[in-house]
């Protein structure tokens, strides 16, 4: 059983502002929001749903995804705080209306202190339904004047970072003839894809799903490789776009690209592990910067006027710059790519608090 005095420890010690709970017993919510920061504005955040093994890991879980919102956020000059949600059980069985009216009522009464969007577990139909208990959803569908799937906006994300990876080790921002090795090519990787394709990249491309991999390969012209071996293909770019904790001590030794850029959250294993691929000579391009435009795409709903995509698109492409001046502040400092993205997300909220 977890006590009160821990809740308040997991926040304290993941730097929270606050923790929410929410229960339902009619019909079976148990959720949490944590709201880590809003320094930079109110906090924006997906919200999880799945089964945890117990309150204290769920609250766990919830922390430390709203600090990286937070990070996120800053990091890409959206003026949102961190924050993130999780409702607690399998939704396969405990979906439904009366869950989703409970926890967007939840959601409503933190007053805009939290805006919820879709994440592992949620849907856009499920984004919908909170519209009907609550204005503090993102990511709803067009009818609903939300901006839909975010995927198409965090593969163009990936896309324009490839062109500050490009720039930076070959003095140019162009993609034509160059090898990029796309592990996981669902809704973001494939998307990606079609722009390398459209910029005249070769790929190989890898998925466990055989059915997914094989027709876009097609599509694309490109070579498939076996999922374990990808990440040893020999290419200028390894895109991980699948899973994260892809670059570990087994890993990184056998990499042989000459950067990584991609789409999926927490590729390094642990904080070494962004040491390690420095020292191989590979530039790493910081996850949470590179998958960005999806929360930039989203946070534009709150833009003066309302959502309008090609203003979205073009503030989703100045990732580029800002990872420009990430290698910049790396080299500067002598520290990790990885590092450097921390730095200079904190330094725009220390900025914001007048601290810096
Ligand atoms: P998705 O579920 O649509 O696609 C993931 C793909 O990876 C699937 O095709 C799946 O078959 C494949 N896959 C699963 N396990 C694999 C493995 N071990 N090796 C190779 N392939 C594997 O997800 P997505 O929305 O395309 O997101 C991809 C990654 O990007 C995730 O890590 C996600 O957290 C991250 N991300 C996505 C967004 C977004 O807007 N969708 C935003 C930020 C970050």
């Amino acid at each position: 059983m977890t006590a009160v005095g821990d809740l308040h420890d997991i926040a304290a010690a993941h730097g929270c502002e606050s923790l929410h709970l929410a229960a339902d017993p009619g019909s079976g919510l148990r959720a949490i929001v944590a709201v880590h920061s809003t320094v930079l504005g109110p906090s924006l955040g997906g919200t999880r749903f799945r089964p945890y093994p117990d309150l204290e890991s769920a609250a766990v879980d919830v922390c430390r995804l709203a600090r990286g919102m937070t990070y996120k956020h800053a990091a890409c000059g959206n003026d949102q705080g961190g924050g993130k949600a999780v409702i607690i059980g399998d939704p396969a069985s405990l979906r439904s209306d009366a869950l989703l009216d409970a926890y967007g009522r939840f959601v409503d009464g933190l007053g805009g202190r939290y805006l919820t969007a879709e994440d592992v577990g949620t849907t856009q139909a499920d984004m919908d339904r909170l519209r009907a208990t609550t204005r503090y959803v993102t990511g709803t569908s067009p009818e609903l004047g939300g901006s839909g799937d975010p995927s198409p906006a965090t593969a163009w994300g990936v896309f324009c970072a490839m062109g500050a990876v490009a720039t930076r080790l070959w003095g140019d921002p162009s993609l034509a003839g160059r090898h990029v090795v796309v592990l996981g090519v669902g809704k973001v990787g494939s998307a990606l894809g079609r722009h390398l394709h459209e910029a005249g990249a070769r790929l190989t491309l890898a998925d466990v799903r055989a059915d997914v991999v094989g027709p876009l390969a097609a599509e694309l012209g490109a070579a498939v490789v076996e999922v374990g071996a990808a990440a040893a293909t020999e290419c200028d770019i390894l895109s991980p776009c699948a899973l994260g904790s892809v670059l570990d001590e087994a890993t990184i030794p056998a990499l042989r690209c000459a950067a990584v850029c991609g789409a999926a959250n927490n590729q390094l294993a642990t904080d070494d592990d962004g040491r390690r691929v420095g020292e191989r000579g590979i530039l790493y391009a910081p996850d949470y910067v590179v998958n960005a435009g999806g929360v930039v795409n989203i946070a534009e709903e709150t833009a003066e006027g309302g959502y309008d995509q090609q203003r979205a698109f073009a503030r989703v492409a100045t990732i580029a710059t800002t990872l420009e001046r990430i290698f910049a502040l790396a080299d500067d400092r002598g520290i990790t790519t990885a590092s450097a993205a921390d730095r200079f997300a904190e330094a725009r909220i220390a900025t914001a608090t007048g601290t810096a």
